[in-house]
């Protein structure tokens, strides 16, 4: 039995890819930065509970890879240029900047409420003359074309694997941007850059006036910032096609190689209430909404509660279930505070605080061995539960020290990848304790004065404001104490 001894070096990280359709061995490019470019959001609408999940799960296995000793460098980008931006714009008689700012400022508002850490958001606006010689190239070395009309397609046929990541090899049976079908050489070529209609925004280029395609912003700025090979590019998995398999085109033919990519990361669809989410079904749940009922760190539960390649519906009980567990996770961090203060050290162990302490420690097995092994993060929530319990039934009637502090660390370890307790474990400086244990004295004698005086509502309305704070007042004849709960 693995037991006390596990050794976390002893378990290597596996990830299911894409393009190979199986659980590989993960070894990133470069031994210890994992590069990872995840597609980001077209800022035309509010960040939803489906891009909610995408983002979360990234957000984790980067805590994850942190946890495992390696550095990520992150990126999203943020997509500020766009037929869907342009036709709203358009629609409420706006100028598109303002229907890109009102949505970026949305997009990163909910990215923080998350606690989702991004290292960089490049703007496909500010890379226009990066994605212009990234073209030019394409087209020097024939695997573009240009038209008539200025727009500039990637010549499909000349890129054979194309079709191989999504598994649409048969390339006759569709055709993508309909409306250009008569100027384009074959039905499934993509536009690289569109040339402008009146009243669209437009730069300078060798081609005329226009702006970049939606596939070719993911090529170039992946490659400016990480260079010609990724470690994991990922997004939800509605963007396989044609989305990652036009991008994926582009950059082996770019650079001449082959992986560009060498872990293909996509995540399951989220319907809401057992329906596709969809702007005509008019359900599309926006997360700015769904925070008024539910707290950012319940979402962050709930996305980690299944399989990442699952489809996950979004309900109110599942939801509820997310909260119920996130409640459970806040009480066990409380009570082992607390108990920490209290636990006495002792001078042996006995049978029974050995096996318990056994079982706190196989939790941690459990944990990394279901991360570990294409980020199963469902599997290692139960291995959280699984301390919760123990945390319950025996550590709360039998507080030996070291138990305590071991189930602490373990949570305050479980926590570097869900990410929902952070304010909990962080430690407030000693002269910072100080200052605040002052201004309650403060505080207290000021309310004992109004208690004197009979104005009990002002000394009420002293205390619910400090318990909505995590402050507890308690009350003995005039005297008062407090205990911070947090
Ligand atoms: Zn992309």
């Amino acid at each position: 039995m693995f037991g006390m001894n596990y050794d976390l070096n002893e378990t290597s990280i596996r990830i299911y890819n894409s393009y190979s359709k199986s659980v590989e061995l993960f070894e990133p490019s470069e031994s210890e930065m994992v590069k990872t470019y995840v597609c980001g959001p077209t800022v035309y609408d509010y960040t939803h509970a489906g891009h909610g999940r995408t983002y979360v799960v990234f957000d984790a296995l980067r805590r994850y890879f942190n946890l495992r000793g390696y550095n990520v460098y992150f990126i999203v980008n943020i997509t500020d240029i766009d037929d869907k931006i342009i036709n709203r714009a358009n629609s409420e008689g706006r100028d598109w900047t303002s229907v890109v700012d009102e949505f970026t400022r949305d997009y990163m508002d909910v990215i923080s409420k998350l606690n989702i850490k991004v290292d960089l958001h490049p703007r496909v606006s500010s890379h226009i003359n990066e994605i212009i010689e990234f073209i030019s190239v394409l087209i020097e070395r024939d695997y573009a074309y240009v038209t008539k009309s200025g727009n500039v397609y990637f010549n499909v046929d000349k890129y054979p694997d194309y079709g191989s990541l999504s598994g649409k090899r048969d390339k006759v049976l569709w055709s993508q941007e309909e409306e250009f079908l008569s100027e384009k050489r074959n039905p499934y070529d993509f536009a690289l850059w569109k040339a402008a209609k009146p009243g669209e925004p437009w730069w300078p280029s060798p081609w005329g006036r226009g702006r970049p395609g939606w596939h070719i912003e993911c090529s170039v700025m992946s490659s400016k910032y990480l260079g010609s090979t990724i470690d994991i590019h990922g997004g939800g998995s509605d963007l396989l096609f044609p989305h990652h398999e036009n991008e994926r085109a582009q950059s082996e033919s770019f650079f001449g190689k082959r992986p560009w990519v060498k872990y293909w990361v996509h995540i399951g669809l989220l319907t809401i209430r057992g329906d596709k989410m969809s702007k005509s079904l008019g359900n599309i749940v926006a997360l700015r909404e769904s925070f008024k009922k539910w707290k950012p760190e319940v979402h962050r539960v709930f996305y980690l509660s299944l399989h990442y390649r699952k489809p996950q519906d979004y309900s109110d009980e599942a939801l509820e279930q997310a909260n119920a567990f996130y409640e459970r996770l806040v009480g066990t961090v409380n009570i082992l505070k607390k108990l920490s203060k209290e636990a006495v050290e002792q001078h042996y162990m006995n049978d029974n605080d050995l096996r318990t302490l056994r079982e706190v420690m196989d939790t941690r097995r459990k944990f990394h061995e279901a991360l570990s092994n294409d980020f199963n993060t469902a599997k290692a929530l139960s291995a959280v539960h699984e301390l919760t319990a123990i945390v319950y039934r025996e550590l709360q009637y039998n507080p030996k020290y070291t138990l305590v502090w071991k189930a602490y660390q373990l949570l305050k370890e479980y926590n570097v990848v869900l990410g929902v307790l952070d304010k909990y474990f962080e430690e407030v400086p000693e002269e910072m304790k100080n200052v605040i244990d002052d201004l309650l004295k403060v505080i207290v004698d000021v309310r004992k004065e109004l208690r004197q005086r009979k104005l009990y509502d002002l000394a009420d309305s002293i205390r619910s404001e400090l318990e909505k704070r995590g402050v507890r007042l308690m009350d003995k004849g005039l005297e008062t104490t407090w205990i911070i709960e947090r």
